[in-house]
């Protein structure tokens, strides 16, 4: 197979250990001699995959015992709908950081009263906004914690008047969480935990039940909760893969460990965009997310974009162009994105600049 270096956005890079077992569970699923893809999500073989990965959950993350862990279809994009759902009552605030947060808030507008309480959107999301306060009359604050498309990240968990949900799509496991100082925490397992198809749902169970619109069965999170996310047929095959990826981070120390390793790879990354003279680093310094490092050609560079983009092509990176709405590159370095790419990336613009300086 070709070796290639993956900065792909997400779906994302995950760790060979997961692939491979995944591999051999399509042929036999633990002995069954059934494929993963084949067996009844009713058999006692398939409940001890969600057991266990209900567990690493929440001995990864240490979530306290009054929260429910849920693995549900929909992704991300369906998330947005589930917390209006289930807990706007009377008003809710948005903190807008970017197209997800912005996408979060229309399914809260659609349901009831939701608005911006400060936004980035004026440099278009550089940034994470500061100078705001939450305020204490809402249902609840939502935040956007990594901002994959721009590389802003909130690096701390924030104290709230309100209970505080949280979108962690593209940074969830990459540090640890405090989970009691949220409501809900969830996301896509596509960014970071898992292939696509299974959305997670952490959810302080007593805050559910407190609005009294008609919530649909399949979006009434207690219903999920009742069923241990198995009121009806699970992602079966994205759960398998998640549990694999995190059997795989609990084996390299867990949270901490992988956090102290995200650290060294972003900042080697941004250590060169800031050195070389022909990139330029788009995000705020203090806001830089270490999953998502954005950048451009620098000032009277710029004709070397789709020059650049081709060498690095050749030298076996993939997937560093920028999103769409923002252009240049965009490296994503996820829990599983190997040092050794990071570094390869880094003496592939080194490289480039001897050739043009
Ligand atoms: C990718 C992403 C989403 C959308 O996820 P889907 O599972 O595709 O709906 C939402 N929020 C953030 C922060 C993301 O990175």
């Amino acid at each position: 197979m070709k070796k290639v270096h993956n900065f792909t956005a997400g779906p994302c890079i995950l760790p060979q250990q997961a692939i491979d077992n995944a591999i051999e569970a399509l042929k036999d699923f633990k002995g069954t001699g059934v494929p993963v893809i084949s067996i009844s999500h009713r058999t006692k073989e398939w409940e001890s995959v969600m057991d266990e990965c209900r567990t690493l959950w929440r001995e990864l993350l240490n979530i306290p015992e009054d929260y429910e862990i849920l693995f549900l279809g929909g992704g991300a994009s369906m998330g947005f709908l589930y917390v209006a759902m289930n807990f706007l009552e009377n008003k809710a605030a948005y903190l807008e950081t970017g197209v997800w947060a912005k996408k979060a808030l229309k399914e809260a507008k659609g349901l009831g009263s939701a608005y911006a309480v400060a936004s980035s959107a004026d440099t278009v999301f550089n940034y994470i906004p500061k100078d705001y306060e939450i305020p204490a009359d809402v249902d609840y604050f939502h935040i956007t914690t990594n901002n994959t498309i721009y590389g802003t990240e909130i690096h701390e968990d924030m104290d709230s008047p309100v209970p505080l949900i949280a979108d962690m799509s593209s940074d969830i496991m990459s540090r640890p969480v405090d989970v009691s100082k949220y409501a809900m925490i969830y996301g896509g397992a596509q960014k970071n935990v898992g292939p696509a198809g299974v959305t997670f749902f952490i959810v302080k169970k007593d805050l559910l039940g407190k609005v009294s619109r008609y919530i649909p069965t399949m979006l009434d999170l207690r219903t999920h909760i009742d069923g241990a996310s198995m009121f009806n047929t699970p992602p079966v095959f994205s759960i398998f893969v998640m549990n694999e990826t995190l059997k795989w981070l609990k084996g390299i120390g867990g949270v901490e460990a992988i956090h102290k390793i995200n650290r060294e790879k972003a900042q080697l990354l941004y250590a060169e965009i800031d050195r070389n003279p022909l990139f330029k680093g788009t995000a705020a310094v203090e806001d830089r997310s270490i999953m998502n490092v954005c950048f451009v050609m620098a000032e009277g560079y710029e004709s070397l974009q789709d020059e650049f983009m081709a060498f690095a092509k050749e030298r076996g990176m993939t997937g560093i162009k920028g999103h769409r709405s923002v252009g240049g590159f965009r490296a994503s370095i996820y829990n599983a994105c190997p040092k050794e790419s990071v570094e390869a990336l880094v003496a592939c613009m080194q490289e480039f600049e001897q050739l043009h300086k």
